[in-house]
């Protein structure tokens, strides 16, 4: 396949659905773990092209939801000051924090600038020697890399203005979590093919031997999110627990190994909070020593901000996979995307938002 088109044809995504059912004799749940392929599975309905016995169970694979409220409410902090110029990619603006978003403080005056890439926050810092630039850092492995070659070139041009909120999560250590819960229901799991096109799939390999649960590394669009589906359930039914490659026109094994050096450089691995997950063993990246004077929770003294979770919330159980998004009362209600109470309603790849958007669409596929 060349295009894009023949990614979403109707008939293709027929042929596997047809495979599903025919090897299909089990109950199987299985978690995509990107917020991406949520938003594709619920943009293109393939929910309806399953059989009943096989259920999705969404994942926590949207940065914007697991990035930690006290993350936000430090944020907010820092944009507000006067001599601060604030940085971040757009999807943030409208998380909501304890009290108010970064869109509400830079409609009250805050210089708050949404960037595409971190390279640019560099660039500012260089423009306005004489205010403090700093970039909110959020996602996974795949926007991590960007981060570590802004603070490298910033370091390179000795920049005293600039600094990072550091809230990088890594995937792996999130889906062992999850895996090893007693509350664990998932059998199979597809995982993120972008976060993969970094890492590789070497990581892989232990956790799927581990929980004896095949890991599937997939694609966005429906075809790679049908033929993901198929391969987990091919493996489920023949009793087989293997690491296997969908989206290997991207993917390889070792991944990009020249990302993973300058992450390495750059960062260290810490524990970090997920939010509504709690701690998760070695799951965040944090500046090293020799870059630490980038780190705006040193610059800045933000240690004890402490946050209040909306009540009516359950996104914790959403991004774990335990409910899904209309199992939540105020779904709908209370909350939507011009009002939202979590960050799962916020974020593009939130699975709230997903739901909110698609709920009531059927099967919309390219036909031709
Ligand atoms: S629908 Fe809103 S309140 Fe409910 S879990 Fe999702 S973000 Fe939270």
């Amino acid at each position: 396949m060349k295009f894009i088109d023949e990614y979403r044809d109707a008939s293709t995504i027929e042929i596997i659905s047809q495979k599903i059912f025919e090897v299909t004799t089990h109950n199987w749940n299985i978690m995509e773990i990107c917020g991406g392929q949520t938003h594709t599975i619920m943009k293109y309905n393939l929910e309806s092209l399953l059989p009943h016995n096989v259920n999705l169970i969404h994942g926590p694979g949207c940065p914007v939801c697991v990035t930690p409220l006290q993350i936000i409410d430090k944020a907010i902090e820092i944009a507000s000051r006067k001599d601060v110029i604030f940085t971040s990619y757009g999807d943030m603006l409208r998380v909501p924090g304890s009290k108010n978003d970064l869109l509400s403080i830079k409609a009250n005056g805050s210089d708050v600038r949404i960037i595409y890439s971190p390279i640019d926050s560099v660039k500012i810092a260089e423009q306005n020697p004489v205010k403090q630039i700093v970039f909110l850092a959020i996602g996974f492995e795949t926007t991590a890399p960007a981060t570590a070659m802004a603070v490298r070139l910033a370091k390179q041009k000795e920049l005293e203005n600039y600094s990072i909120l550091c809230a990088h999560v890594l995937v792996p250590p999130a889906i062992e979590l999850l895996l090893s819960s007693p509350q664990n229901k998932v059998d199979g799991v597809l995982a993120a093919g972008h976060v993969c096109t970094v890492m590789g799939m070497k990581e892989y390999y232990q956790i799927s031997n581990r929980y004896k649960v095949p890991i599937v590394i997939t694609g966005f669009e429906p075809y790679d999110i049908m033929k993901g589906i198929y391969y987990a359930v091919l493996q489920l039914e023949q009793n087989k627990h293997e690491v296997e490659n969908q989206y290997s026109r991207v993917v390889t094994n070792e991944g990009n190994t020249h990302a993973q050096k300058i992450m390495r450089d750059v960062f260290n691995v810490v524990d970090r909070n997920w939010r509504g997950i709690g701690l998760i063993t070695n799951s965040g990246l944090e500046l090293s020593e020799s870059f630490s004077k980038f780190d705006a929770e040193r610059i800045f003294f933000l240690e004890n901000i402490s946050t209040v979770e909306s009540n009516m919330c359950i996104s914790g159980e959403v991004l774990q996979g335990i409910s899904k998004p209309i199992d939540c009362p105020a779904f709908g209600n209370q909350c939507n995307p011009e009002h939202p109470l979590g960050a799962p309603m916020v974020s593009s790849e939130g699975a709230c938002a997903a739901y909110y958007q698609y709920k009531v669409q059927t099967a919309n596929f390219n036909r031709q």
